[in-house]
């Protein structure tokens, strides 16, 4: 015990990037267990096993996490826990929601004091999982206009503010070789074991897995030359064999080298696209989308996973504006009075992005770029972000300070006016045509 507090404390020294996370934590509140207090999780190390002959996956997580109050914890798991333990004390948990019922998360039924802990759990992944006779498909596809919708629907997860050093290992016992597509670095084991490790940068919204049996998908392996001179692995793959993929592979090159004029050297230390045929999701360095799509979800690896990051569902309109307005165009729009859209404004616990953003928001940004066009324009802006906040999650707030800071202007009375005003209907995921985003349950065709 005295060993591994030891080395709890070590590991705690060694994070500085995600020391700030819990500051942008929803509030603590009271519920009928007791106080709910949310958590700053330093390590999550997943040990996933796929069964061939039960056909079962199983996940072994040990969330290493410190609170700065006395409550009961609040983290995430859409799965039921088949056991769960505390500081190594058996424990249960529920599913409750936010005060506004807003959000629903899972809280542990213990009341923890101030300090380092450990959350042992044990849990099922039932989703995006499909075994067959060659092996076993299965990915951790997120979406980011629906609720519960990314890690926490897999595994144990926290909220999106928080940063921390994943470890997913995976054990495939007897099945045939599996190929891994991901954005993490791959170690390969013996006996059909990987470990794989994700940048200590990555929130519940940044990594991409997926594995399916070799011969599956066709694929294409190149090397990305960056802007500053790196050589990024790069990988491109599909399940629909028609198509060409050295075409595809020039596409993404392109798209790549452009982002990279207008915004600097690409933010990841790999490229991986999977043209599903549909859905459109943007991970760190990653992405499942279709070929039209492919310069929008690339332009994601710069804002949503890399030089924006949104800390919440608040400011997740922010990167789907941005990221639209740039894929369309970049244009200019001289008169904002019509966007009006609550996308700031809603919850503290909101944890998906309003889907005006692609409308409304990307409006807004022209506007933007109208407004200070003769300061260089919103891309002016952008690339002060990029380079002084890049993997730093950011409420609105923060964001239109930033920006307020760069044009000498206070410019929330104009947030305000424009993205915490208006309706706050909620469209549903796959309603969207530019996105075609869809629920996870919609997304296991895609395996
Ligand atoms: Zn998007």
């Amino acid at each position: 015990m005295k060993t591994s507090l030891v080395a709890m404390i070590a590991l705690v020294w060694s994070f500085t990037l995600n020391a700030e996370s819990i500051f942008h934590a929803p509030k603590t509140f009271k519920t009928a267990e007791g106080q709910v207090v949310f958590i700053d999780i330093k390590t999550a190390d997943y040990s996933v096993t796929y069964d061939p002959k039960t056909k079962k996956v199983m996940a072994q997580s040990i969330l290493v996490f410190e609170t700065k109050e006395t409550g009961m914890v609040a983290f995430d798991l859409v799965e039921n826990p088949t056991s769960m333990s505390l500081d190594g004390e058996a424990i249960s948990s529920k599913v409750i929601s936010s005060p506004d019922k807003d959000t629903w998360f899972r809280i542990a039924l213990k009341n923890t004091t101030p300090g380092l802990h450990k959350l042992e759990i044990s849990s099922p992944i039932t989703q995006s999982v499909s075994f067959g006779s060659e092996g076993v498909s299965s990915a951790f596809w997120f979406t980011d206009l629906g609720d519960r919708s990314y890690l926490e629907a897999y595994l144990p997860a926290n909220f999106e503010f928080d940063q921390y050093q994943i470890t997913l290992n995976l054990d495939f016992k007897t099945m045939n070789k599996q190929k891994i597509y991901t954005n993490g670095k791959v170690t390969t084991l013996e006996n059909n074991r990987y470990r794989i490790e994700f940048p200590e940068t990555y929130t519940s919204s940044s990594l991409y897995f997926h594995t399916a049996w070799a011969g599956r998908y066709n694929e294409k392996s190149f090397v990305f030359k960056s802007l500053d001179g790196r050589e990024l692995p790069a990988i491109v793959y599909t399940g629909d064999k028609s198509l060409n993929l050295e075409s595809i592979k020039t596409k993404i090159t392109q798209s790549l080298d452009a982002l990279e004029t207008k915004y600097g050297p690409f933010l990841h230390q790999s490229v991986t696209v999977f043209i599903a045929g549909s859905g459109g999701m943007e991970y760190c360095g990653a992405t499942m989308t279709d070929v039209w799509a492919l310069n929008h979800e690339l332009t994601h690896s710069y804002f949503a996973r890399g030089g924006f990051m949104p800390a919440n569902g608040n400011s997740g309109w922010i990167d789907e504006a941005i990221t639209t307005w740039s894929d369309t165009g970049a244009s200019t729009l001289e008169n904002p009075n019509n966007i009006r859209s609550n996308m700031a404004g809603n919850s503290e616990y909101r944890r998906y992005t309003h889907i005006d953003a692609y409308t409304q928001g990307k409006n807004f940004m022209a506007y933007l770029n109208y407004k200070y066009q003769a300061s260089g324009g919103l891309s002016a802006f952008l690339n002060q972000l990029i380079s002084s906040e890049s993997f730093r999650p950011m409420t609105t707030e923060e964001f239109v300070g930033k920006m307020s800071d760069f044009y000498s202007e206070d410019l929330m009375p104009l947030f305000k006016k424009h993205t915490y005003s208006g309706k706050s209907v909620q469209g549903t995921p796959g309603e969207h045509p530019i996105h075609m985003k869809m629920t996870i349950q919609e997304m296991r065709s895609l395996l």
